[in-house]
């Protein structure tokens, strides 16, 4: 899926999703949440210019849609993920726990969305090598946000995330190949 990106919006240090994103590709295939080798950490790509098609047309929606700048992935720990979009679905992937999940931010922007009819899902990793975790959380979010609550709509937050963490992970069965430079 390539959706259009907001101009002047660029990555910076975040390699975020050269770690969490699995790619099972002829040239490339890396297990979900290692990061890839060809990612420089906290510089990005050197095999940009002949990186797959995948990693050109991938991009969160930090890169697509109107959010602040201390919501750049490897700044938030969440990756808000673009798949499910069309389905008015928003998947809030949460890498690490910061200081933004218990942000008025965080709640102002998740209320925005409900209050536009977009259903909210939570999602974490699990170990290296494996699917992630997501559940839908609208109906368990909104009633902290009908009270205009953010402590409880965080309590609700991080209640979600625990209970998510204790998935029964399922292995994605990627055997790492990294072939991009022949
Ligand atoms: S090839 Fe480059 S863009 Fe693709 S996952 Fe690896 S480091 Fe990221
Ligand atoms: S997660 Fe988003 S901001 Fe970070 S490198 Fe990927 S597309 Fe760029």
């Amino acid at each position: 899926m390539s959706l259009p990106l907001l101009p002047g919006r660029e990555c910076g240090g975040c390699v975020e999703c050269c770690r969490v994103i699995p790619l099972d590709l002829p040239e490339l295939a890396k297990p979900t949440g290692e990061l890839c080798a060809y990612c420089v950490d906290g510089a990005g790509c050197r095999v940009h210019a002949i990186r797959p098609q995948t990693c050109r047309t991938w991009f969160c929606l930090w890169r697509v849609i109107e959010l602040s700048d201390e919501w750049r992935p490897d700044r938030s720990g969440i990756v808000v993920r673009p798949d499910g979009i069309e389905d008015g679905v928003i998947t809030l992937f949460v890498v690490r726990r910061t200081e933004m999940l218990a942000s008025p931010e965080l709640f102002g922007v998740v209320a925005g969305w409900l209050a536009e009819g977009i259903e909210v899902a939570l999602s974490v990793p699990g170990p290296v090598g494996s699917y992630p975790a997501r559940a839908v959380v609208t109906d368990w979010l909104r009633p902290a946000i009908e009270a205009g609550d953010p402590a409880a709509f965080a309590e609700r937050v991080i209640r979600s995330l625990d209970r998510l963490a204790q998935h029964d992970w399922q292995a994605d069965g990627i055997t790492a190949r990294y072939a991009v430079e022949g």
